[in-house]
């Protein structure tokens, strides 16, 4: 059975829940607002079946093998704009809904919860783009709907976190044929219940009810991506980016992550995966022939199912094949788990202590220097150097 004693060795994946034969774990939130099995020992049968499922337990060896990788850009610029980088990911999940199959991914929900759902429709795939930048919610029985699309032979495409993609074939076991899996990149998780104490600050600054955001909106273009919000009287006007708005912030400093991040086991290169997707700021590194602010994918296929999928949607995208070992090169979020901020427990101490305001004042105020940033950020755009400074940059670092 299942015990939790050490936190940071549980990514809340709800294999364990899905799996247990008893239906006697549920997923509890503890005081960070991250969710936890808890099991109801009475009921346990004591089968084992939890630990047998949990990627944590069964860390996996990393072994090398071929891939192949691209930089890609969905053609439909309208999805691209929606999506956070290139929308490879809609290419993918628009291919296997058009084949009849369903696609799970994750939605942000009206209470501003992230969790996944499955959709059957090219038009509620819209749901998806967009990185949530925050935990999502797996489901207690999300794995196991998986399996019984499987069962009756449809095709399956399942997006998540990377310890997500290992949780849920942990659990199937059986290598399905049907079964397309693409992870993400992933820097790490922030806690729902920071990110709830957000909408709240937001609420109270915009003096309005919050309607949805979107955490990497291209409306200064891909390179200097914002946080977005809507409210009843904004329509979407709030724009602000990783020098001033208070979550990313948050997110990008790693005060509120969950236990595990800093300690990932699944950020590696040679995954479970069919597909590995993340950013590319820096198409100019890599070719020219491509267009470099609207946004662009950065993909590895991991296997012969991914390229044969791969080679289905070729006349949706525009892409380049890279050598591997160059796309992968200096992505630190590929190699090594998340750095742990200093004040992160003093924060998560506070979180349930101070209101929203307090809190982000705090840890995240908005000083001249914050001011300054932003308005060099937003002059650069004006004067359209952004993107040429930007590209100097990464040009001078290698990014
Ligand atoms: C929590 C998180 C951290 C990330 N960290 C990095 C990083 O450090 N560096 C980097 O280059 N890229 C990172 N990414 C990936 C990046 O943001 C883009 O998702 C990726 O470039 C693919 O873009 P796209 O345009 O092809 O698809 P998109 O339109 O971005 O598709 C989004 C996909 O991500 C899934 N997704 C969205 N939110 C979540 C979530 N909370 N948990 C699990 N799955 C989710 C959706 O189901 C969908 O499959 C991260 C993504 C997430 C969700
Ligand atoms: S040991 Fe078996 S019954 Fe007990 S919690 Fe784990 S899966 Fe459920
Ligand atoms: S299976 Fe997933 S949720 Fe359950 S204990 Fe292991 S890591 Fe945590
Ligand atoms: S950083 Fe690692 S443990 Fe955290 S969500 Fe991403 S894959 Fe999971």
């Amino acid at each position: 059975m299942i015990t939790i004693t050490d936190k940071s060795k549980c990514c809340g994946c709800n294999a364990c829940a899905n799996i247990c034969p008893k239906n006697c774990i549920k997923m509890k939130r503890d005081e960070e607002g991250f969710l936890y099995p808890d099991i109801c020992q009475d009921e346990c049968i004591s089968c084992n079946l939890c630990e047998s499922v949990c990627p944590e337990i069964n860390v996996r060896a990393e072994v090398p093998f071929k891939q192949d990788g691209y930089i890609v850009q969905i053609k439909d610029e309208n999805i691209r704009r929606e999506s956070t980088a290139g929308g490879a990911f809609s290419a993918i999940a628009r291919y296997i809904i058009q084949s009849g199959g369903v696609v799970f991914g994750v939605v942000m929900d009206d209470k501003f919860l992230a969790h996944h759902t499955y959709v059957e429709s090219e038009l509620e795939l819209q749901k998806y783009r967009n990185s949530k930048y925050v935990q999502s919610f797996v489901g207690e029985s999300t794995f196991k709907q998986v399996r019984e699309f499987l069962n009756k032979g449809r095709t399956v495409c399942f997006s998540g976190t990377p310890c997500q993609i290992e949780g849920l074939k942990l659990f199937l076991k059986e290598d399905y044929k049907k079964l397309i899996t693409v992870d993400v990149v992933c820097r790490a998780v922030p806690s729902p219940l920071a990110f709830e104490k957000y909408i709240e600050l937001q609420n109270k600054c915009l003096g309005t009810d919050i309607i949805n955001v979107r955490f990497r909106d291209k409306y200064f273009g891909y390179k200097y991506s914002t946080m977005n919000i809507c409210t009843a009287k904004n329509n979407w006007s709030y724009h602000r980016g990783i020098e001033s708005d208070p979550w990313l912030r948050a997110f990008f400093s790693g005060i509120c992550n969950r236990p595990s991040c800093y300690e990932c086991n699944f950020r590696k290169r040679y995954r479970v995966s069919d597909f590995t997707i993340w950013d590319c700021f820096s198409v100019c590194n890599f070719s020219k022939k491509m267009d470099d602010d609207k946004g662009t994918t950065r993909m590895l296929v991991h296997t012969s199912k991914g390229r044969e999928l791969f080679d289905k949607i070729k006349e949706e995208i525009k892409y380049v094949e890279l050598n591997p070992d160059e796309i992968v090169n200096g992505v630190k979020e590929i190699f090594e788990p998340s750095k742990r901020n200093p004040k992160r427990d003093e924060f998560m101490a506070d979180l349930n202590i101070l209101d929203a305001e307090k809190l982000f004042k705090k840890y995240f105020p908005n000083t001249i220097k914050v001011k300054i940033k932003r308005f060099i950020r937003i002059a650069l755009y004006k004067l359209r150097i952004y993107k040429f400074v930007k590209n100097l940059y990464s040009i001078i670092l290698k990014k």
